[in-house]
C-alpha cells in the first residue's frame, strides 16, 4: 500500500503542531506506522491522500452513527449555512435541538456547548454549585475530556501514551478527584462511608469506552448504574451520566435506553453534533436551575449552540431512527460473531465486550475470559492488537488505531462493507496469533 503523500503530510504536520495531530491518538503512536491523513469520507469508507480506501471503523471516534457525508445532514448543513454561520444570540433550532434530546432522554433542561470536555466540566461545576460540595468520584480507565479533574486515570489517550496522569495538572486539582475501580462496588461503597457527606457527585461513562468497551456488571439482577444512581442518592450526591459517547449512539437514547438508568446530570456530544462540534449537558430543572442566567452558577460559550453544528445534530437525530438502530445493532452482532470466530480459529485469546452497538475486542492473555475494569484491560497483548491493526489496515479496514478503544459502525456499513471487514479478518488473526 503507498502511503507516500500521507508520510509527506505527517511529516510537514509535525513542523506545523506537537507529534503533527490535533488529538494524540490520531498519531499512531501505539500502533507505530503512518498515520493515513484523509482527503475524503463518504458513508461506510475513508480515502486517504494516496488514493487508498478504508472501511472505516472508527466514524470519526463516534459521531458519524450515520455514516460520512450523508446528504440529508449535508443539505441541512448547508441550508443553516446560507442564513449566517453565528450570531451569538438565540435561535429557534437550537431550542429545536434541545427539546430533540430531552425527547430521547430523561432530562428536563439542556444548555448547548462545544464538546464533550466542555459539557463534563460543565456538569461538575453545575453539581459543586448545586450540592455545595467538593469532592467527585470517577472511575479508574473512564475519559471524560481533557478536564483537569478528571485527568486521573483518564483511560484511552493517556493509557496509549503510557502517562498516569497529565504533567500541568496541580495536585491542588486533583485533590478533590476520588478514583475507583470500574464495576467495584465494594470501593465504590468505602468511598462513599469514607466521604459522603463530602462527596457533590459521581460521574461514569454511560458504558465505559474509553479503556476500549466495559460492560457494567450486574449483581442479583442490578445493573451496575443502578446501584451508582442509588448510592449517590442516599449520600445527597449528585449521580452524572456522561453519554458522550453512548448517547443517541448505542441506542436511540443511549445507555440509558438499554438500562433505564438516567443521571441527575447526563452530558452527550458526538452523535448529537452529527459530525460538527456540538454537545450538551442536561439533568433535572431544580439542578438546571442553577445555572447562569437563572442561578448563579456560571458557564458560557461565544460559539454554543452554533446554527451551522445545531443542523447538522438536528438533521442526525431526525434520521436515527429505531430502523437505523436496528440495522447498525444487527451489523456489530455480524461482526463481533465474524471477528470471534476468526480469531478462535487462529487461536488468539480475546474477550469481545459491547454495549449495545459499540464493542471492544480485547487480546487477552490465555486463560482470560472477562475485561471488568481498567487494570484488566491494561494487562491485555498490546503487541497482538499492533499485529491486528496493521493487517486490517494493509488489507482496507481502518480500525481504532490504539488498543483501548472501541469500534464504531454505522448505518450505511452495508454487506459490502461487512464483506471486505470479514475477508481481511482471517489474515490479520494470524497475524495476531
Ligand atoms: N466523555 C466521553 C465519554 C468521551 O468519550 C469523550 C471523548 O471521547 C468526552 C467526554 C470528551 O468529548 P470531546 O472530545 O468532544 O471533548
Amino acid at each position: 500500500m503507498n502511503v507516500d503523500r500521507s508520510a509527506a503530510a505527517f511529516e510537514r504536520a509535525k513542523t506545523v503542531t506537537p507529534g503533527g495531530v490535533n488529538s494524540p491518538v490520531r498519531a499512531f503512536l501505539a500502533v507505530g506506522g503512518t498515520p493515513r491523513f484523509i482527503k475524503s469520507a463518504r458513508g461506510a469508507y475513508l480515502t486517504d491522500l494516496d488514493g487508498n480506501e478504508y472501511v472505516d471503523l472508527v466514524c470519526s471516534w463516534g459521531p458519524m452513527l450515520l455514516g460520512h457525508a450523508h446528504p440529508e445532514v449535508l443539505a441541512a448543513v448547508a441550508e443553516a449555512a446560507q442564513h449566517g454561520t453565528s450570531f451569538g444570540a438565540p435561535t429557534q433550532a437550537e431550542v429545536d435541538l434541545a427539546a430533540a434530546i430531552i425527547d430521547r432522554t430523561p432530562i428536563d433542561q439542556v444548555r448547548l456547548v462545544n464538546s464533550g470536555t466542555e459539557a463534563t466540566l460543565s456538569a461538575i461545576r453545575l453539581a459543586r454549585g448545586f450540592t455545595g460540595r467538593d469532592k467527585i468520584i470517577k472511575f479508574a480507565g473512564c475519559y471524560h475530556g481533557h478536564v483537569d479533574s478528571l485527568l486521573a486515570s483518564a483511560g484511552s489517550g493517556v493509557a496509549t501514551l503510557g502517562i498516569p496522569g497529565t504533567p500541568g495538572v496541580t495536585a491542588g486539582t486533583t485533590a478533590d478527584t476520588i478514583v475507583v475501580a470500574y464495576n467495584d462496588r465494594a470501593a465504590v461503597r468505602q468511598a462513599f462511608a469514607t466521604y459522603g457527606d463530602q462527596i457533590a457527585c459521581l460521574i461514569t461513562e454511560g458504558a465505559p469506552g474509553n479503556m476500549g468497551v466495559i460492560e457494567p456488571g450486574a449483581e442479583d439482577g442490578i445493573g451496575f448504574n443502578r446501584f451508582l444512581s442509588d448510592l449517590c442518592h442516599e449520600h445527597g450526591a449528585l449521580f452524572i451520566s456522561d453519554e458522550v459517547m453512548t448517547g443517541f449512539r448505542v441506542s436511540k437514547s443511549g445507555q440509558y435506553g438499554l438500562d433505564g438508568v438516567g443521571g441527575d446530570l447526563m452530558t452527550f456530544g458526538k452523535v448529537m453534533g452529527g459530525g460538527f462540534p456540538a454537545a450538551a449537558f442536561g439533568g433535572r430543572a431544580d439542578i438546571m436551575a442553577h445555572l447562569a442566567p437563572v442561578g448563579s452558577v456560571y458557564q458560557a460559550g461565544t460559539l454554543s449552540g452554533n446554527p451551522v453544528a445545531t443542523a447538522a445534530g438536528l438533521a442526525t437525530l431526525r434520521l436515527a431512527t429505531a430502523d437505523v438502530y436496528e440495522t447498525v445493532d444487527k451489523t456489530s452482532e455480524q461482526l463481533r460473531a465474524e471477528v470471534h470466530a476468526a480469531l478462535e480459529q487462529a487461536g488468539v485469546p480475546h474477550v469481545i465486550s459491547h454495549s449495545g452497538n459499540l464493542f471492544s475486542v480485547f487480546f487477552v492473555a490465555p486463560g482470560v475470559t472477562a475485561v471488568p475494569d481498567y487494570t484488566a484491560a491494561q494487562a491485555q497483548q498490546a503487541q497482538a492488537y499492533t499485529a491486528f491493526f496493521h493487517s486490517m489496515l494493509e488489507d482496507g479496514v481502518y480500525l481504532p488505531p490504539s488498543a483501548f478503544e472501541g469500534w464504531f459502525l454505522s448505518a450505511a456499513h452495508d454487506s459490502t462493507a461487512l464483506d471486505r471487514i470479514v475477508a481481511a479478518l482471517p489474515r490479520a488473526a494470524q497475524a495476531a496469533a
